[in-house]
């Protein structure tokens, strides 16, 4: 018997139906490997669009970083909070004479800034809120769990040389952001105040070496000057301070809208 003569014979009802299993079985099978080419093809679009968003996203940070030129401060939430430490305190007075105390010079410059900087906007978080002692230590771990974006630590400088004055800045080394804070900060303080402009360097103090945040020291001026001793203890020269010390950290924030 040849097959021609058996596809000829008529089916029987069940084979009829088996048949038509198999037909339906074999178009059920086409259509998932149909729906599997699909969504391989999907998921490879995906995974092309991921990496091309990628690389657009990296091109157009680095293009607006170069832009700048600068390692400008991010904020990480919605707002910038800004950490400020007033040097010394309590039993520490810092630097004394007898127009003076440090402590005292600090904690009025950073209550300044306080007001102007919460004044456009920015949170402001006190390290030293009152006339209490705070060690190094202290100070660092507080900036650390403050949350802040970046803190300005407000200290006087002193000389044997009694005619060295103006305002000096100081950054963690190796921190691009600090170094620009710096820079940014002594630019403004010196236009500010009037005072003259010292240089912005690289420090080991441990507000810089134990944060984790851009970070800029400020001496304000020499408590072993006289004249600027005398500017110093005087509110005036203090709020130009604070204002310098405020413009210098605003530019280096970055903003969508300048
Ligand atoms: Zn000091």
């Amino acid at each position: 018997m040849d097959t021609k003569e058996k596809e000829k014979k008529p089916l029987t009802p069940a084979e009829r139906r088996r048949r038509e299993e198999i037909r339906q079985k074999r178009i059920k099978k086409r259509r998932q490997k149909k729906i599997l080419r699909a969504a391989v093809l999907i998921g490879l679009a995906l995974v092309a669009i991921a990496v091309l968003g990628g690389i657009i996203y990296g091109i157009s940070r680095l293009a607006k970083s170069m832009g700048k030129g600068e390692a400008m401060v991010e904020a990480q939430g919605d707002n910038f909070v800004i950490a400020l430490d007033a040097g010394h305190g309590g039993a520490d007075t810092g630097l004394t004479n007898d127009v003076l105390e440090e402590k005292e010079v600090t904690f009025e410059i950073v209550s300044k800034l306080k007001v102007m900087l919460e004044g456009q906007g920015y949170q402001v978080v006190l390290i030293r809120e009152d006339d209490s002692r705070i060690s190094k230590e202290e100070r660092a771990q507080a900036v650390n769990a403050s949350g802040a974006d970046l803190v300005v630590s407000v200290h006087l400088n002193y000389s044997e040389d009694p005619e060295a004055s103006g305002v000096e800045t100081y950054y963690k080394k190796g921190s691009a952001q600090g170094a620009m804070l710096a820079q940014k900060v002594l630019d403004a303080v010196a236009e500010e105040a009037g005072a003259a402009k010292g240089t912005a360097s690289e420090g080991s103090f441990t507000i810089l070496e134990n944060t984790e945040i851009p970070a800029v020291l400020v001496e304000a001026g020499y408590a072993s000057n006289a004249a600027e001793a005398g500017s110093l203890a005087e509110d005036i020269y203090r709020n130009n301070v604070a204002k310098g010390i405020a413009k210098g950290v605003i530019r280096c924030l970055a903003r969508d809208k300048e």
